[in-house]
Order: structure tokens, then C-alpha cells, then sequence
């Protein structure tokens, strides 16, 4: 296997440096594992900007609820190891717990605005506990560019903001969402899906493509969404958290497609939260 592991800031700054002494670029790919085509996209991007490429792999506890599936979240390090060796990925960094927060862990890195609604408001805490974490993995590792998932677009638009706000030295590269065949965008919390619920999750990305061709024919937006909601209860979706047209940059809500918009939705299929976004392309 050519794909080292390192478990250590210090090795992996070690790695890196090394590299740099060689003038290589680095591209960082940051995951909670159980990887899946949609995280190795990301891995081959970053392979395509940089000479060099590197994963991360950590199930950050601090972006978890208290009643969230931390404790559960897929953990098979052995089999996203083969992955991303087969994809040419050069380092794993796959710190434990110990290492990302040392006893007497004090400081958090928070946002306002982008992450004030959707995600923010349904997942208390969350946005907090990931700005910290990708700020300590873009400062472990200063590579030149990292590579995010528009899966997550309210997640990649925080981190974009950040580094700006932060200044720091790294630049956000966004990937589109990868899907299955039906639709339905790959994601880790996927495997949680009895085989019924699994039939019914491609409804999601209907819905928001649906309500994203409506807002660019003009039709009216609050009778649409609302119609995609009952088709999605109908189709056996628990509860809709939120389907809504935003602004593409500020996520704000928007009235009318007057400017680049995305379609962000979050919703229950019995005990599974799934999330999915578009794009809404002025005509
Ligand atoms: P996670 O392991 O869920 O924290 O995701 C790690 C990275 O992979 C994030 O930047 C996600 O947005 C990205 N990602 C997750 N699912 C997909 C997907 N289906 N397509 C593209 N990127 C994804």
C-alpha cells in the first residue's frame, strides 16, 4: 500500500514539509470516513490540482447533538484505507481523539449569518463544531488548496466564509454533489436506510430539482414548495425539516429567482435525517 497513515500533527506537518521542501503542492480532503464515491470524488480532485493529496479522517465529536449518532456514525478505517490507496491518495491523517482535543480544550470558532438558518438552526452547535475542526485541519496541514462537497452547501459556503474572515492561507475548492443512479445523493448516514426507506430517499432530490425548475419558470414559489412537501410526506418522508430557496451566496431566503439561488432541503425518512441541495439557475 503506498498510502501512509500518520496519527500525530507532528508527523503529518513532517509529511508536509517535506513535500514543500520538494515544491509540491498539497490538496487536503477532510472526512468523517466511511468513505463512498462522493468523499473519493474529492480525493480525485485533489489529485488533479495538487501534486500531492491527503485525507483526513475524524468523527468530530463537537459537531454532533446530544442526541445525535455519534456514538454510532460508521467507523471501518480498514476498508476506507484500501479506497483511498486505490485512488492514489498519498497520506491519512486519522488522529484519535486525544490528539484534535487535549485536556483543557477551551476554543471554539463560530460564524453569524451563514450559518444562522437551515442546518444551523436545526442542529444547534453543529456549525460551531465544524468551523473549529476545519480550522484546526487547515492549520495542521497548510496545504494550498482543500477540497469540500457542495452536498453539504451550507457546510462549504462556512468554510469559505471563515477562511476569508480568518485569513487563512488556504484556498476552498467546492465539488459537485455525487449521486446514485435514482438521484439520491451518497452519503455516509445512507447505510442507516432499511431497503423500504431506501426506495423512497431519491424523493428528496426530486422535490428540490422540481421546486428549482419551478422558481426559473416564475411560477409561484410558496405553492410550489409547499406542494413538494406533501409530495414528499406522501412519498413517506417523516417530517421535512426545511425545503426552501435561498440566495447561492448568503443563503438567505429568497422571494423570487432574481439572482443565483440553491434549493436546500433537509428531511426525515423514518429515523434518518437526509439532507440535498441544487442549484437554481436564473434564466
Ligand atoms: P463527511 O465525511 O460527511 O464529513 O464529508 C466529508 C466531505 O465529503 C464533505 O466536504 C462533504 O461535503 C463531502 N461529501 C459528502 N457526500 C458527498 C457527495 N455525495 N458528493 C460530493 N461530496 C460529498
Amino acid at each position: 500500500m503506498a498510502l501512509k497513515t500518520v496519527r500525530s500533527v507532528a508527523e503529518l506537518r513532517a509529511a508536509v514539509a517535506a513535500w514543500r521542501r520538494a515544491g509540491e503542492s498539497v490538496g487536503l480532503v477532510p472526512t468523517m470516513g466511511a468513505l463512498h464515491r462522493g468523499h473519493i470524488s474529492l480525493v480525485e480532485a485533489a489529485r488533479t490540482h495538487c501534486r500531492r493529496s491527503i485525507a483526513t479522517i475524524f468523527v468530530n465529536p463537537k459537531q454532533f447533538g446530544p442526541r445525535e449518532d455519534f456514538a454510532r456514525y460508521p467507523r471501518q478505517e480498514e476498508q476506507d484505507r484500501t479506497l483511498l490507496d486505490a485512488v492514489g491518495c498519498d497520506l491519512l491523517f486519522a488522529p484519535p481523539l486525544s490528539e484534535m482535543y487535549a485536556e483543557g480544550f477551551a476554543t471554539t470558532v463560530s460564524l453569524v449569518g451563514v450559518t444562522d438558518r437551515w442546518e444551523g438552526e436545526a442542529r444547534p452547535g453543529h456549525f460551531a463544531g465544524v468551523a473549529t475542526v476545519v480550522t484546526k485541519l487547515l492549520l495542521q496541514a497548510m496545504a494550498d488548496k482543500a477540497f469540500f462537497g457542495e452536498k453539504d452547501y451550507q457546510q462549504l459556503q462556512s468554510v469559505k466564509r471563515m477562511v476569508r474572515d480568518l485569513d487563512i492561507p488556504v484556498e476552498i475548492v467546492g465539488c459537485p454533489t455525487v449521486r446514485d443512479a435514482d438521484g439520491l445523493a451518497l452519503s455516509s448516514r445512507n447505510a442507516y436506510l432499511s431497503e423500504t426507506e431506501r426506495k423512497v430517499a431519491p424523493a428528496l432530490y426530486r422535490a428540490i430539482t422540481g421546486v428549482a425548475a419551478a422558481a426559473r419558470e416564475g411560477h409561484d414559489l410558496d405553492a410550489t414548495i409547499e406542494a413538494a412537501t406533501a409530495a414528499l410526506l406522501k412519498a413517506g418522508f417523516a417530517a421535512v425539516d426545511y425545503l426552501a430557496l435561498v440566495d447561492a451566496a448568503t443563503l438567505a431566503p429568497l422571494a423570487t429567482l432574481d439572482r443565483p439561488g440553491r434549493v436546500l432541503a433537509a428531511a426525515k425518512l423514518g429515523a434518518v435525517r437526509l439532507i440535498d441541495n441544487v442549484a437554481a439557475i436564473p434564466r
